[in-house]
C-alpha cells in the first residue's frame, strides 16, 4: 500500500513545564514511534530542548501512514492540565516500578479500594502487555484495583481486539496514557525468530511479530542479542500497528488527548525500561 505524506505541526507545548519543576521523565519524552519521521524528529525537538530561549516550540514533521488514514489531520495543542496529568501518570509508573524493584512496596487496603470503585474505574493508564505469567502490570507498577486498564496477549500482540479494548479506555474512561510493555526471553518473540510450524491460532500471534523480527533481521545484530532486540522492535511494531489499525487512536493521538510509549521489562531485575529515543 502506497504510503500517504501528512504533514503534521507536532508542537512542543511540554517544555513550558520543565521550565517549573523538575520530573524523573522529562516531558519531552512523551512520545510514539510513528515511523523514523517521527523519531528523527522527537531527536530534533530533544536537540531544540538544549538551547536557552526555547520554551514553546513548533516543529514541522512529516509523517507517513497507511492510506486508511485521513489525508489530512491538524495537530492540536493539549491542555495544559492534560500535560501535567500525563507527566505525572509516566511519574506514577516509574515511581511504582522502582519500588517494585527495590521491594518497597506501598500498602495496600483491597477491601476499601474495592468499594471505591464498585460504581466506576477511572484507570490512568491503559497496559498493553504480554500474557507471560512474569509481567503481571499491576505489580510491576506497584498498583492496586482500578488503577491500570490491561490488555494481555502473548508477544503483548495488538489485534482489533484488543485495539477495541484499548479505544473503550481512551474513549469512555478518559484515559490518555498508554504504555506498550514487552519483555526480556518473551517466548512468543522467541518462538516466532525461531519460526517452524505453528497450529493456526499460535500462528495468528506468530505473524503479528513477524514484521518486527524481518526489520531487525535486516540489521547486522549479534546472534546474543537478537531476541532483546527482536523484542523492543516488537514493542515499536504493535505501536506502529495501533496507529494503523485504528483511526480512532491515531487522531487521539495527533490531538494530544493520547500519549504512547513502548516500554521493555526485564525479568531479573524487575526494571521497566522507557524506549524514548531507542
Ligand atoms: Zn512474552
Amino acid at each position: 500500500m502506497k504510503p500517504t505524506i501528512i504533514t503534521l505541526l507536532i508542537i512542543l507545548p511540554f517544555l513550558s513545564l520543565l521550565a517549573q519543576e523538575p520530573h524523573p521523565i522529562a516531558p519531552s519524552e512523551i512520545h510514539t514511534r510513528l515511523g523514523t519521521q517521527i523519531s528523527n524528529a522527537i531527536d530534533e525537538m530533544n536537540k531544540e530542548k538544549q538551547k536557552p530561549g526555547h520554551e514553546r516550540q513548533t516543529k514541522q514533521v512529516t509523517v507517513y501512514v497507511s492510506d486508511k488514514h485521513p489525508a489530512s489531520v491538524s495537530g492540536e495543542h493539549p491542555a495544559a492540565d492534560e500535560e501535567r496529568s500525563i507527566v505525572s501518570n509516566l511519574n506514577r509508573l516509574t515511581e511504582g516500578n522502582k519500588r517494585f524493584v527495590t521491594g518497597n512496596l506501598k500498602r495496600k487496603d483491597f477491601a476499601a479500594q474495592r468499594k471505591e470503585v464498585v460504581n466506576g474505574q477511572h484507570p490512568y493508564a491503559i497496559v498493553i502487555t504480554c500474557s507471560d505469567s512474569r509481567v503481571p502490570p499491576e505489580m510491576i507498577f506497584d498498583e492496586s484495583i482500578g488503577q491500570l486498564f490491561v490488555i494481555r496477549l502473548a508477544g503483548n500482540v495488538v489485534d482489533s481486539l484488543a485495539l477495541g479494548s484499548v479505544e473503550y479506555a481512551v474513549e469512555h474512561l478518559h484515559t490518555h496514557t498508554l504504555v506498550v510493555l514487552g519483555h526480556e526471553s518473551c517466548g512468543a518473540v522467541k518462538a516466532t525468530v525461531e519460526g517452524g510450524h505453528f497450529p493456526p491460532n499460535i500462528a495468528a500471534i506468530a505473524r503479528h511479530i513477524e514484521p518486527a523480527v524481518a526489520a531487525v533481521r535486516t540489521r547486522k545484530i549479534p546472534e546474543s542479542a537478537l531476541i532483546s532486540e527482536c523484542v523492543k522492535e516488537n514493542v515499536h511494531e504493535q505501536i506502529r500497528l495501533t496507529m494503523k489499525n485504528s483511526p480512532i487512536l491515531f487522531d487521539a493521538m495527533i490531538k494530544g488527548e493520547l500519549f504512547v510509549l513502548g516500554s521493555v521489562y526485564d525479568l531479573a531485575s524487575g526494571k521497566v525500561r522507557f524506549l524514548t529515543g531507542e
